[in-house]
């Protein structure tokens, strides 16, 4: 039987928690220093969706995306992506379009997801719930509101977006 592989690729500004929600999702853990990414490419998790084994492999970027250096390799064959933005960034929701561009430029159109994380944050929240459904639709995205720090919605984001793969 063939094991479906997907690439998915995570961008969105410094900060908004790229790299926790790949470390809460193929590890389990959260800290509060993932300053230092994995040294690797990426991290994999095996799931099951509708009987048939899909292997994710979720590529971080390990910082670069701070200088507007990430590699096309970074974009390579990704077949899905999570667009993500912070409750308490409000530049990383307005940064949103351009990282929408950013990849479409190198995939095309692949299955895409907008994540605001750091929904535990709300107290400090500077992104209006209309506004992320409004940038959500014009960019045709799927709007998910999670925390990788409580490990709300993080698994949902990732069967999700494996779904919606299979089913092209
Ligand atoms: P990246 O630059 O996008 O990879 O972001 P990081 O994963 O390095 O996370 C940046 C900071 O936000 C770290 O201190 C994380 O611990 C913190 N963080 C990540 N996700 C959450 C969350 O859901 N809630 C809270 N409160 N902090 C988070
Ligand atoms: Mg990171």
């Amino acid at each position: 039987e063939l094991e479906v592989a997907l690439k998915v690729v995570i961008v969105g500004d410094g900060g908004v928690g790229k790299s926790s929600m790949i470390q809460r999702y193929c590890r389990g853990t959260f800290t509060r220093d993932y300053k230092k990414t994995i040294g690797v490419d990426f991290l994999e998790r095996q799931i099951e969706i509708d009987g048939e084994e899909v292997r994710l492999m979720l590529w971080d970027t390990a910082g670069q995306e701070e200088f507007d250096a990430i590699t096309k390799a970074y974009y390579r064959g990704a077949h899905a992506c999570v667009l993500a933005f912070s409750t308490t960034d409000r530049d990383s929701f307005l940064a949103l379009h351009s990282w929408k561009l950013k990849v479409e430029n190198e995939c095309g159109e692949i299955p895409t997801i907008i994540v605001q994380n750091k929904i535990d944050l709300m107290d400090q929240c500077v992104v209006g719930p209309d506004e992320a459904e409004l940038v959500s639709r014009a960019l045709g995205c799927r709007l998910m509101r999670a925390s990788v720090k409580e490990d709300v919605n993080v698994g949902a984001v990732f069967r999700a977006l494996a779904a919606r793969c299979l089913a092209d």
